[in-house]
């Protein structure tokens, strides 16, 4: 639920106010002075933003002459719906409590509008931005490589035991490599290529955390 900032003059009683409206652009109330201060006429996904956007423009419009502008938070249903003034604490409090509950991008934690984004390798989670989701998954196969000096003739051992993934598997067979079924790895098999397994059916392991 987005929320968009303007200034009214209230119906019926004239008070001047900066409102915080539920919706986008339809929802306002339907006379809103001309933009004039930034922020004005935007559309928030992020509650605190819209307050603090908010609270700047009642500053400007204060600082102007407008003394006994307010600040008002509400819904119009699309109709013409005077708001109840609020103190900029309460404000921030409301805005505090609906950000709560709202979906977060899983990598920067900024409040999900109505563009999200995927990436196909790490499809359980969500982000705000394509740079967010590459850079999740980055950080996700840098925490493979971690994983990666087990060979894949133990990584197939752990395959066969129906667990999926390579950070999964190599990580399966550092610890329990010794204990599962007798298996060649290609570390011994080839010596000649110098390849470094940590699967725990090497005798010698260093398991690198
Ligand atoms: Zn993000
Ligand atoms: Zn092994
Ligand atoms: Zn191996």
């Amino acid at each position: 639920m987005p929320w968009t900032v303007t200034r009214q003059i209230q119906w019926p009683d004239g008070t001047p106010m900066v409102e915080i409206s539920d919706g986008d652009l339809d929802y306002t109330n339907p006379d809103a002075l001309g933009a004039q201060y930034p922020g004005e006429f935007q559309t928030y996904d992020d509650p605190e933003e819209a307050v603090e956007a908010a609270l700047q423009i009642l500053d400007y419009w204060q600082g102007a002459g407008q003394t006994d502008a307010q600040l008002g938070i509400g819904a119009t249903g699309g109709m013409t719906m005077p708001f109840e003034p609020i103190s900029p604490e309460q404000a921030r409090e409301w805005a505090a409590k609906r950000r709560e509950g709202l979906p977060k991008c899983d990598r920067c934690g900024e409040i999900l509008g109505k563009e999200r984004y995927s990436h196909p390798e790490i499809p359980d989670q969500v982000f705000c931005r394509e740079y967010c989701a590459e850079s999740a998954y980055e950080d996700q196969e840098l925490q493979e490589l971690k994983f990666s000096s087990v060979c894949d003739s133990c990584r197939n051992v752990a395959y066969d035991n129906g667990i999926s993934g390579v950070a999964h598997q190599a990580e399966a067979m550092a610890m329990l490599g010794a204990d599962l079924e007798d298996h060649l790895c290609d570390a011994r098999e080839a010596p000649g290529l110098n390849i470094n397994c940590e699967c725990a059916c090497n005798p010698v392991k260093k398991i690198r955390r």
